[in-house]
């Protein structure tokens, strides 16, 4: 029963990332071998000022989510010695790079959904693991454990949603949730890890309240924050609806 979006890192296994990509533009997307060597000329630029700029160690292709691309590709064009070799260069990095992003979320696949992306499979490179040191809040399982029971095993948003029997418990499968992240507990001097801010949720609501788009997440927050003011003020966080809103959602 762990909050699974809360686990922080994704990192790509970059040779194997740079094969498929290599593959795919030339299997899938069916480059000449001239533009694809453009492209990969491009993002062995960008990469190198990616890590000039020490966004990364060696290449672009080691960055694990969109999120970190957007974010690298948007502080590269800010650097202005960047932009102009782009402008000069008929904008081979950013051609590079917009191939690159389409393939990495995917879009290209969708585009090209005729083709067969079975051509790409064959035995990847097995990277050893690397050990990786974050801080980590401590929470409590048994407190996770007790939110579920507390609801009855049912969904805190609404109780008719209906999930499976956990075959742990053999009772109906829910998760609990903290209220207030608790990446957020640098902010406070109590603890987040309380009742109060936990709450039951049916793993679609549970998703949703992460993931979804904002106006669906307020919907939900505003109703938890009527039925937990009170509670979650006795334990010292005191908000109005507002500055509620805007902390849980993420201004
Ligand atoms: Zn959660
Ligand atoms: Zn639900």
């Amino acid at each position: 029963m762990q909050d699974l979006t809360e686990i922080p890192v994704a990192i790509s296994s970059p040779e194997n990332i740079r094969e498929y990509f290599s593959r795919y533009i030339l299997e899938v997307k069916k480059l000449s071998s001239g533009s694809a060597y453009n492209y990969q000329r491009g993002l062995k630029k960008v990469s190198h000022f990616m890590k000039e700029m020490g966004l990364v160690e060696e290449s672009i292709y080691e960055i694990g989510t969109i999120e970190e691309l957007d974010f690298a590709w948007k502080r590269l064009k800010a650097d202005s010695q960047f932009s102009d070799m782009d402008k000069s260069g008929h904008r081979m990095f950013s051609s590079g790079f917009n191939c690159y992003r389409k393939f990495a979320t995917g879009e290209l696949f969708h585009e090209y959904s005729s083709v067969d992306v079975k051509n790409l499979d064959k035995p990847m490179k097995l990277e050893t693991p690397i050990k990786v040191e974050y801080k980590l809040w401590k929470r409590s399982g048994i407190m996770r454990t007790q939110t579920v029971a507390l609801a009855n095993f049912t969904c805190d948003i609404d109780h008719s949603h209906d999930t499976f029997i956990a075959a742990s418990t053999g009772h109906p499968y829910m998760e609990a949730h903290h209220i207030i992240p608790i990446k957020l507990q640098e902010r406070f001097s109590s603890s987040l890890d309380v009742y109060a801010n936990l709450i039951s949720l049916c793993p679609l609501c549970h998703r949703k309240i992460h993931l979804g788009i904002r106006e669906e997440r307020r919907l939900m927050i505003d109703g938890i924050y009527e039925n937990r003011k009170d509670r979650l003020a006795k334990c010292g966080f005191v908000f109005g609806k507002e500055e509620f809103e805007d902390l849980v959602l993420g201004v």
